[in-house]
């Protein structure tokens, strides 16, 4: 996520942290690295342009300079200004306060990713406890409402979609008509989605918002599509008034220009970002966050969120601790394993931690893939529970013993104990605190 810009940022900081003193000459090539990152990123222009400005206005001053660690004071106004570009705070989902039910419409553009967001949202929204209904109104393709009867099966919402072509307005009232019957205090629709907003489809949508009167109208944008996402959302946003956006998609943008350019492009609020293909990948947005992310800072504090949403407020808390006292053997590295997979794929955590790259080199693990997972499992099966607690125990004839068992070579099991090893040192400093400013805080230990 990111990863280019990121390690562009970082590289052109990395000089400024060295030195002790800096002069206006070296945070004035930092930040020249830093324009021409922010524009091969795909940012758009003007954003660029005026974020520069406002960080060489606050860093160049002797405040900054002459500081005992000017390069951490620099990296700091950029992040607070990366802050404010990403939008200031985070901005929740708005709510109906009449006692009606919620209503959010999404649209967007063809496949920017709105039949799935509706679906993450009614399962958000699930999560919080609410009753939603899904509704569909796209006719234009056919197994459109055939998608989301199948994504509100996998989640256990009701789907409000119709067999005969009618205008999105009409189903839309009929809709709302469905979920006061049933009793649901939430609708998500779902519209079409044209290759571009013409006046028609404008119309249309109007037209819909008019007859439905939602509470949230979110522009659903793909991250891939750079700054063009933001001139889209203010097209959307021009044709129906939009509250927020949603940036999809993020986990294959590596560049960012759609998620740093479309607060300050439309003045709408980034509300949640999607970050893969599973529907649990919605993120509300953190602008504080995300910044630290881009930054190599890590995001802990998402992190342990996720932990505590997958495995269970408790049991984070319990794993924390072993981290810390360094009791971690390979039976729970095998449950980890097993739970880590349901949060998702392995190098999207690794980038909410701080100094993910040097960790991913460190751990010469390539590529955190289904596949590693599958052989690490295997090895760890194939020994037995004294093995899996003390592995330190493991010497030439248990390797080929278990190495045999499950048809790998003596060199592999070494391989895995190696990086069982390795990790388990990283846990420690991690959640020691030394390395990310106290995962053992954040868990409440
Ligand atoms: P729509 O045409 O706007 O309704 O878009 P869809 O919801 O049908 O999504 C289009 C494609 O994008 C589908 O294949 C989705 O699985 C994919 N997609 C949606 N969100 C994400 C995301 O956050 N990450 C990735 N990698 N794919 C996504
Ligand atoms: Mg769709």
């Amino acid at each position: 996520m990111l990863d280019a810009l990121s390690e562009r940022l970082q590289g052109a900081f990395a000089r400024l942290g060295r030195g002790g003193r800096i002069t206006e000459a070296d945070l004035d090539a930092a930040l020249r690295e830093v324009r021409v990152a922010l524009l091969e990123a795909d940012v758009e222009f003007r954003v660029v342009r005026e974020f520069v400005a406002r960080v060489r206005d606050r860093a160049a001053g002797a405040e900054v300079l002459q500081s005992i660690t000017p390069g951490q004071q620099v990296i700091g106004v950029v992040h607070e200004e990366l802050v404010a570009i990403l939008g200031g705070g985070q901005e929740p989902l708005l709510r109906s306060e009449d006692g009606r039910p919620t209503v959010v419409l999404v649209c967007g553009v063809q496949g920017s990713g709105k039949t799935t967001l509706c679906a993450r949202l009614a399962l958000h929204l699930q999560r919080d406890g609410l009753r939603p209904l899904l509704v569909a109104t796209d006719f234009q393709r056919a197994a459109a409402s055939e998608q989301l009867r199948v994504l509100g099966g996998q989640i256990g919402v009701p789907v409000h979609a119709e067999d005969r072509e009618a205008p999105a307005s009409a189903v839309g009232k009929r809709a709302l008509a469905e979920a006061r019957r049933i009793g649901a205090d939430a609708v998500v629709v779902d519209t079409r989605g044209a290759v571009a907003l013409d006046d028609g489809f404008a119309g249309e949508l109007a037209k819909l918002a008019d007859e439905i009167d939602p509470d949230e109208v979110l522009i659903a944008v793909d991250a891939m599509t750079g700054q063009e996402a933001a001139a889209i959302a203010r097209e959307f946003d021009e044709a129906v008034e939009g509250t927020g956006v949603v940036v999809t998609k993020v986990d294959s943008d590596t560049r960012g220009g759609a998620v740093l350019s479309v607060r300050e492009v439309t003045g709408l609020p980034i509300k949640f970002i999607t970050t893969g293909e599973r529907l649990e990948a919605l993120e509300a947005f953190h602008p504080d966050r995300f910044a630290s992310r881009i930054l190599g800072m890590g995001d802990v504090v998402s992190l342990v969120e996720k932990a505590k949403e997958t495995i269970g407020e408790r049991d984070a808390q319990e794993i924390a601790k072993r981290m810390q006292r360094g009791e971690f053997d390979l039976e729970d590295f095998l449950g980890q394993m097993r739970q880590v997979r349901e949060m998702g794929p392995l190098s999207g955590l690794l980038d909410m931690l701080p100094g993910a790259g040097a960790m991913r080199q460190q751990l010469q693990i390539p590529d955190l893939d289904e596949r590693f997972w599958r052989r690490s499992e295997a090895i760890i099966l194939s020994m037995t529970p004294a093995e899996r607690r003390r592995p330190e125990i493991i010497d030439g004839s248990r390797r080929r013993r278990i190495a045999a068992g499950c048809g790998m070579q003596p060199a592999d099991v070494n391989r895995l104990l190696n990086q069982f090893r390795d990790a388990r040192k990283l846990m420690q400093t991690v959640a020691g605190g030394k390395g990310a400013g106290g995962l053992g805080r954040l868990f409440g230990l």
